[in-house]
């Protein structure tokens, strides 16, 4: 991937602002910092590697260099984003999981923010967000995919199984064009977040539905069920064994099967 590809498949886009770099820290790091100098909506940053990406709570992502698509998009938000800002993980996880889809591939998103191909993790997503007081500045929508086999984390380095396109699809796609259809689909969906059609996408794409799992939360027990579906607000719907709905908020959580 470099700037004349990027620019081959991302020109006739409404994008406002495009920054490419070899190597970099974390995009989302970049983002942040080019959000509070006044980057406009629909900035842009990719990255060929990231020598800091981060997934949730400071833990590593690991992107090697010219093997994964890693980027941070920055949203200026519209009030439908101030008012479901939940489902803009949700946003970046459809746009991915429709873009797979195309590919003939089965992406399912494990709640709340991986994507998986047959139940391996092949993205992580990290929304953030910039504050001028109690007033929502910026959204950045972060993510990384694993595209070539060479990007995938040996396996004692992960806490869930991981994979790359290029195992899963038996052959290399672009990562410029592979960028360019998530944009897409960002761009499409986001006008309509607040819909139910968007809550039906996002919830017929996720991992698990209708199987028992066990949500670990940072303090208390794990919370057991048959994964039903979304709340409105993006929360995630279990059914316990008293057919009682239980309802897990975003957060620090872990969604895992029972074997
Ligand atoms: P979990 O997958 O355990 O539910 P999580 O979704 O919260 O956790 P994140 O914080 O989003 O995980 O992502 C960081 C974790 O993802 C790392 O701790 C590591 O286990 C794993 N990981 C890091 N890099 C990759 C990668 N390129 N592909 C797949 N998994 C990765």
């Amino acid at each position: 991937m470099n700037e004349t590809q990027l620019d081959r498949y991302l020109s006739s886009l409404p994008l406002s602002s495009i920054r490419y770099y070899d190597t970099i820290g974390s995009t989302n790091d970049e983002a942040l910092a080019w959000a509070s100098q006044g980057a406009p909506d629909l900035s842009l940053i990719i990255a060929d590697e990231q020598t800091k990406g981060r997934g949730r709570m400071e833990r590593t992502w690991f992107t090697p260099p010219s093997s994964a698509l890693a980027m941070s998009l920055i949203l200026r938000p519209t009030n439908i984003e101030r008012a479901h800002p939940a489902r803009t993980t949700g946003l970046l996880a459809l746009s991915l999981a429709e873009s797979l889809l195309k590919l003939g591939l089965v992406p399912q998103i494990k709640w709340p923010n991986d994507v998986l191909l047959t139940n391996r993790k092949v993205a992580g997503i990290l929304v953030e967000s910039t504050w001028t007081g109690s007033e929502l500045d910026a959204i950045v929508l972060g993510m990384g995919v694993n595209v070539l086999n060479a990007s995938v984390p040996p396996a004692d380095q992960v806490s869930f199984l991981a994979t790359s396109i290029e195992t899963e699809l038996g052959r290399i796609i672009e990562r410029a064009q592979l960028l360019r259809d998530i944009v897409i689909r960002v761009l499409d969906w986001r006008p309509n977040l607040g819909t139910d059609s968007f809550l039906e996408s996002w919830e017929g794409c996720l991992a698990f539905r209708g199987q028992q799992v066990q949500v670990e939360r940072g303090c208390g027990n794990p919370v057991i069920g048959e994964l039903d579906g979304l709340e409105q607000d993006g929360s995630l719907r279990l059914r316990d064994e008293h057919n009682k709905s239980v309802i897990v908020q975003f957060g620090e959580v872990h969604l895992r099967p029972v074997a």
